[in-house]
């Protein structure tokens, strides 16, 4: 056994720092904690190279006295708590007076810093934990530290560095962590030389959304709010703007940021229905709780959170996030083109026609700007003028039929009467859509307030199923008239009779035929007797999946019902159905979208057609 010694007291504080400061990003969020708990108003991040070569914060906060720089760079100092019944009320972000330390240890710091009522301030160099420098200095209110060559006098930390940039880019994620808990303060991160992200410190998280997720994320957000035992507050996306990953998630639990697998699943568990399978919600969730019910003793690097009672925490958030998304969704609407498209030139009629007939051009190809989303929509002009365009001639056509059907489809004695009276003005009532057609035997294009709407036809009439289930499915239930056998294969024969009992909740009434068949005596009152063996065959593939709760199962039949007896896309639907479909969807906003997540409806404002048809700017 070889002699056991005590370990130089550099070596372990070395060790011990090494904890604290594990790269660039952790130095950052220390150092901007401490400008948050000095109360500053502005704070001002710059980093070179990823912060391996240097960081500086800068902060208007309420400075060091002059006496008290030496210790705030000593092990175990600060002035964030003094006994250790503090402990269970911490309300500052750090607490363990350990940072400054550490980051001394580490590298080279240059503090600045000034209280408001002393005339001067204090500059101060520590290197590798020594002193290097200690002198006044006419400094701004505030503290400024700068950090140099992190690691510098530690090269087997050095080696675990990244690259410039991908450090960089974790200073980045802390910042923005951190400029989202603290909309009150004005942020600002500068790298390499370059602005990139700042915030205006206006106090509203809206605005810090927007400025550090951008504006297409910020765009698709509606506000939370609900206050009980613990309060829920914040912004999460529209469910049509669910997103392929969960980079924008972000909860914060009393001003920090924190990961929580219970807050996550919440919050995902309420887009449930609405939103595509394996796409993700987008949400800044602020929780405000009580201090003692959450622990924050844990060690600073770890950010996983644990509440004391998980559950309460999940039917809290779970509930505001349902609500909001009930009460705050809209549709989404379509943008045509911000700008001029490319293709078209402003002229007089006169001048067009003359253009046109001696040069024989015409637009060719008018496509919009593609914005981020999927609402894009491209018009084409061919070059062959409008009335002699072969489409355009089987379209006037059409429309002709179209009226003469409708001539011959009323009675006798509607002509008469129609003929008899006087046209009565129907008075425009602005909240009732107006039904205007369909196109593409799918998308019913409806009128209403100051908007087009495009709707599909067989997602809307899905969702309205669907909710129909889901409020008295087993009501709706009608019995066959000749009882349907259905030959099933050994393993959908299975999942059907061991999910017997949910299937009849759902308004079915089957049992066991024997030889892998079942007979079906009743169906949910929606479905035709000649869906019945499809229904049954596709439910059954639905329940296959061993070990799916009951609800998730229960939903999956529901969409299954639903969608077979929904109008399909490419199929004729009579006007007066339609009609009916539009106004129901379009005055019912639980009606957003199919029980998939794909949107029920789009609308295109009259603002949005003026501006492209050049009537306003
Ligand atoms: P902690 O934040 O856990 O108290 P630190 O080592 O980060 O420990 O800081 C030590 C002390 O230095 C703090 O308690 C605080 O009093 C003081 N301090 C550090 N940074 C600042 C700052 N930017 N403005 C004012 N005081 C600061
Ligand atoms: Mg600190």
């Amino acid at each position: 056994m070889p002699k056991i010694n005590l370990m130089p007291k550099e070596m372990a504080e070395l060790i011990a720092a090494g904890e604290v400061v594990e790269r660039p990003a952790s130095v950052v969020k220390e150092l901007v904690e401490n400008s948050i708990d000095a109360d500053a108003k502005h704070i001002t991040v710059e980093i070179e190279r990823g912060g391996i070569l240097y960081i500086r914060v800068t902060d208007d906060g309420c400075g060091i006295a002059a006496e008290d720089v030496k210790t705030a760079f000593l092990r175990h100092a600060t002035s964030k708590i003094k006994s250790a019944d503090d402990l269970d009320k911490i309300s500052s972000l750090g607490f363990r007076g350990e940072a400054l330390a550490a980051t001394a240890i580490v590298s080279k710091v240059e503090l600045f810093t000034r209280q408001e009522t002393d005339t001067f301030g204090t500059r101060y160099v520590i290197e590798g934990g020594n002193e290097v420098l200690f002198e006044e200095n006419g400094c701004p209110k505030g503290t400024t530290v700068i950090v140099r060559d992190i690691f510098y006098n530690t090269p087997a930390r050095m080696k675990f560095l990244k690259r410039d940039i991908t450090e960089g880019n974790s200073v980045a994620a802390v910042f923005e962590r951190v400029a989202l808990s603290h909309p009150e303060i004005a942020f600002k991160l500068i790298r390499d030389g370059k602005l990139v992200l700042s915030t205006s410190g206006d106090g509203k998280l809206y605005s810090a959304i927007y400025s550090i997720l951008g504006r297409e994320i910020a765009s698709t957000m509606i506000p939370v709010t609900a206050q009980s035992d613990i309060s829920v507050n914040g912004f999460i996306c529209k469910p049509a703007f669910c997103r392929k990953s969960r980079a924008a998630q972000y909860i914060f639990l009393n001003g920090r940021y924190v990961q929580s697998n219970t807050v996550m699943a919440a919050c995902e568990q309420a887009y449930k229905n609405s939103a595509m399978v394996g796409k993700y919600p987008s949400f800044v969730i602020n929780l405000t709780v009580p201090f003692q019910t959450v622990d924050v003793n844990v060690h600073p690097a770890k950010i996983q959170v644990r509440f004391s009672d998980e559950k309460l925490i999940f039917n809290e958030v779970y509930s505001a996030v349902k609500n909001a998304i009930i009460g705050g969704d809209t549709r989404p609407e379509i943008k045509i083109a911000t700008k001029t498209p490319v293709g078209f030139t402003k002229m007089s009629a006169e001048e067009y026609t003359q253009q046109t007939i001696a040069e024989k051009v015409y637009p060719k190809t008018i496509s919009f700007p593609k914005t981020e989303n999927r609402n894009q929509v491209t018009f084409k002009a061919d070059t062959t003028p409008f009335f002699e365009r072969e489409d355009v001639k089987k379209q006037i056509k059409t429309v002709d039929i179209d009226i003469a059907v409708e001539e011959e489809e009323k009675t006798e004695n509607e002509i008469s009467k129609t003929k008899a009276q006087e046209p009565i003005e129907k008075p425009i009532i602005e909240n009732e859509a107006k039904y205007i057609g369909e196109v593409f035997s799918t998308y019913i294009v409806a009128e209403m307030g100051d908007s087009i709407y495009l709707i599909d036809k067989h997602a809307a009439h899905e969702r309205m199923n669907f909710n129909r289930l889901k409020e008295n499915a087993k009501a709706e239930s009608q019995q066959l008239l000749m009882p349907q056998n259905v030959r099933l294969s050994r393993e959908e024969f299975d999942a059907v009779i061991s999910n017997t009992a949910l299937l009849e909740k759902a308004g079915f009434e089957l049992e066991d035929f024997g030889n892998g068949s079942v007979l079906i005596r009743a169906v949910p009152a929606m479905l035709c007797a000649e869906d019945v063996t499809d229904m049954i065959v596709e439910a059954a593939q639905g329940l296959l999946t061993k070990g799916a709760p009951e609800s998730e199962k229960l939903d999956k039949i529901y969409h299954t019902v639903a969608c077979k007896a929904a109008i399909k896309g490419g199929n004729i639907t009579g006007k007066t159905e339609l009609e009916a479909l539009a106004k129901k969807v379009l005055a019912d906003n639980s009606i957003m979208y199919c029980p998939h997540g794909r949107p029920v409806a789009f609308k295109i404002t009259k603002k949005e057609l003026e501006k492209n048809f050049g009537r306003i700017q």
